[in-house]
C-alpha cells in the first residue's frame, strides 16, 4: 500500500516539473513575441518619425506673414495673400 502512495507522490512530482518546465518555455515564448513586438513597434515608430519629416517638407509657409499653408490651397488661410 505504501508502495503505491511513493508512486503516487512521484507522479505528482514530475507534473509538477513538467508544468515548470513548460512555464519556462511560455514565459521564454512571451519573452520572446514581446521583443519581436517592442522592435516591430519601434520600427513603427521610425516609420511615423519619417512620415511626419516628409510632411513637414511637404508643407509650405505663406511668404507674407508665415503661417503655414496647405499644399493644395492657393490663398493663405490667415492673411488672405496669393501665394
Ligand atoms: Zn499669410
Amino acid at each position: 500500500m505504501s508502495g503505491s502512495e511513493a508512486k503516487k507522490k512521484e507522479k505528482t512530482v514530475k507534473l509538477e516539473k513538467v508544468a515548470e518546465e513548460t512555464g519556462e518555455l511560455i514565459g521564454k515564448g512571451i519573452r520572446k513575441t514581446w521583443n519581436v513586438a517592442k522592435s516591430f513597434e519601434k520600427g513603427l515608430v521610425g516609420t511615423l518619425e519619417k512620415r511626419e519629416e516628409r510632411k513637414d517638407a511637404a508643407s509650405l509657409t505663406c511668404q507674407h506673414c508665415g503661417a503655414s499653408i496647405l499644399p493644395s490651397s492657393n490663398f493663405c488661410a490667415r492673411c488672405g495673400k496669393k501665394l
